[in-house]
Order: structure tokens, then sequence, then C-alpha cells
């Protein structure tokens, strides 16, 4: 019994690991040194953070903006530098930030004017416009209405003042989403894909790509339903109904719902995860039905401009967006934006109370 044991347990076969792997063999050896025993930190300047340790070690980083959609000449010409002027240790941040640590302070001057000349800024700490969070876009993702990278890299050379300098109220961290539905997140700025018309269906390929009771679940208003058209097994929508959420789209791509036209971009304002001074806050709609217009996006940079150089006139020190607009009110906020106010911003949808998925059940 005890020998049939054995062999089974021999027998069983472990998964091979395929997560993330362990952060700490990458690490700069100071940082694995003094983990978790830091005195203190401070900034001597913009885009440069300097960590002291118990044991009297020092560190700084030297944070620098990328274009994210890196390629194999970026990745090599930024390499380079590391290797020449840094010591060979990089980490990139959810910003897309490339943050280069040093152990000395001399290297931090050679280090910055190395990537300066490449073109890239050094920045992004303390009180800026740090780089923009932002989805795939059209490079990687199968849904994209926009192309979020694109929007960001035309923000960003529009903000590159802003980012190299600590001059806003508090931190203000931007977000962008390229469909409606998915990435995204809470920002002081959030930049999102709005769709407005109800998806176009390609009948004569529903039957083959698509499994019709999961698009059906997958629609929040209970607006498909199943239909035979042209004798071909298919979809319907009730466009009364429909919300023009882009939900469908993933799971059938002939439900398309982008459009040259009709999907627009729509901006957000006053949203954050910190609970530092004040809440978490959600975000609210400002402005809709801009046009997405690649590659400079001219009309989506206007109004994200309009909005950030008013909060950093107008706002108090440490006021994030979302707690200067608590502290104006709404009203005060169009009127010192400019942005019009309209019917479209009055959340007084009430269809959820009849048609929206309220069961405990958790549907894919
Ligand atoms: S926001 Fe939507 S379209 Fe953009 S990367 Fe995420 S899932 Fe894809
Ligand atoms: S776009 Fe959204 S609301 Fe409209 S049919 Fe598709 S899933 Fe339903």
């Amino acid at each position: 019994m005890a020998q049939a044991q054995v062999v089974e347990k021999k027998q069983m076969r472990t998964p091979i690991e395929s997560g993330c792997p362990d952060g700490m063999q990458f690490m700069h050896p100071l940082m694995v040194k003094n983990f978790g025993n830091w005195k203190y930190h401070d900034r001597p300047r913009p885009g440069v953070l300097h960590h002291v340790a118990y044991s009297g070690d020092e560190i700084w980083t030297v944070r620098v903006g990328t274009q994210r959609q890196l390629g194999p000449y970026e990745i090599n010409l930024l390499c380079d530098i590391v290797d020449k002027y840094g010591e060979g240790h990089v980490r990139f941040t959810i910003r897309s930030n490339l943050e280069v640590m040093v152990s000395k302070w001399e290297k931090v001057g050679p280090l910055i004017q190395a990537f300066n000349d490449a073109g890239y800024p050094v920045g992004g700490t303390g009180n800026s416009v740090t780089m923009i969070s932002h989805t795939q876009g059209w490079l990687h993702c199968d849904i994209p209405g926009t192309d979020a990278s694109g929007v960001v890299k035309s923000l960003m050379d529009e903000l590159y003042e802003e980012f190299i300098k600590e001059e806003m109220p508090n931190r203000v961290h931007i977000t962008t989403s390229c469909c409606q539905i998915n990435c995204g997140g809470q920002g002081d700025i959030a930049i999102n894909i709005q769709h407005t018309k109800p998806p176009k269906i390609n009948h004569d390929l529903v039957a083959n790509v698509c499994e019709r009771p999961s698009v059906v679940a997958r629609c929040p208003v209970a607006a498909i339903r199943p239909a035979i058209v042209n004798g071909k097994p298919s979809l319907e929508v009730d466009e009364k109904k429909c919300i023009c959420c882009g939900a469908c789209y993933p799971p059938c791509p002939p439900m398309q719902i982008n459009d040259p036209e009709h999907s627009k971009l729509a901006i957000w304002v006053g949203g954050k995860n910190s609970n530092a001074r004040s809440k978490p806050m959600f975000q609210k709609l400002v402005a809709a039905g801009l046009p997405n217009n690649p590659p400079r996006w001219p009309e989506v940079a206007a109004v994200v401009k309009k909005i950030l150089y008013t909060y950093k006139k107008d706002a108090r020190d440490w006021e994030r967006v979302g707690d200067w607009v608590e502290r104006i009110g709404w009203p005060r906020f169009f009127e010192l934006t400019g942005l019009p106010f309209t019917k479209f911003h009055i959340d007084n949808w009430r269809g959820a109370r009849n048609s929206l998925n309220a069961s405990a059940h958790i549907r894919f």
C-alpha cells in the first residue's frame, strides 16, 4: 500500500509555472540588500527619486517618459544608455515610464543628459502630469474603436512641459480606454471611446463565428435575440433598448460596433484611486461626442488642455482634480472651463430597473 502511494506521488504532474518571473533577480543589488528597510525618500529634482536606507545606503531613480510602443530600435537605444551611464538595472512603471537606478548622485546628471539627447524626457514625479496610462489600441487588442496609444503620444507631446516640471497643484493621472467596457480606469482626466450607434450585424458570418447564446447573455440590457435571417441562424438587436456599450462585439465580431463616424471620444473628470486627503472618487462625464480623429486627435487635446490648465490655475495646493471640482461645484467647473453642459450629462437612464441583469449569478 505504502509502495503504491509512493509510485502515485512520483507520477503527479505539477503545472509549469508560467506567471511573472520573480522580480528580485532583476533588481538593483542595493534594492535587494535593503528590501523593506528604507528610512525615507525625497526628490532632489523633477524626475529623480532619492531613497535612503537604514543601513546608510542611498539610491537614485531617474524616471524617463517613453512612447510605450517600443520597437527594437528604441529598446536598444534605451538599453545602451542604461549600460553606458546607468548600472544596468531598469524597470517599467504601469504608466510606461522607464526607471533607471544608480548608486551615485554624480551619475544622475550624465544619465539625464543622455536621455534628453536621445529625445526622451525625464520627469513624471511629484506634482506633474505623469505619463498617461493607456490601453493597447489597434496594435494588440481585437476590439478597440480607437488607438489609445496614439491619443497618449499626441497628448503627451503637447503636455511635455507639464511632464518635466512639477507645477500642478497635485499629481495628475490621465487614463485612456479604447473600448467602452474594458481596461481604462479612474483618472483625474480620462479619455474613453464612446459608441453612439447600435452594432451593424453581418448576418452571413454570425452562424460561423459566434456562439449565439453567449452573445445574447452578454448584452446587459437584453437587447439581443436569436433570429433567422436569409435562412441562416443569426441575431437581431432591439435598437430601442441598445445602449451601444459594445459588449456584444468581443464574443461576436460580426456585430460591428466600431464606426468611423459614430465611434466618438468622451472625457471624464475627477476619478482617483488614492484615499489621501479624500476618499477614492468615480470620474464623471464632462465632454462627449468628440471626433475620433487620428493621428493627432486635436479636438480631444484641446478639451484636455482646457480642463488641465483651468485646474492648474484655480485649484488650491494638494487638491486633486476631483477635490477641486467638489469644492467649486460642477456648475462652476463648466463655467470656468467653458465646456457646454448638455442634457447628455444628466444620468437619468432608468432602463436598468427593467432590463439590467440583476441576478447574483456571474455570467460570462
Ligand atoms: S480598452 Fe478595450 S479595446 Fe482597448 S485594449 Fe482594453 S479591451 Fe482592448
Ligand atoms: S452594444 Fe451593448 S447594449 Fe447594444 S446590443 Fe450590443 S451588448 Fe447589447
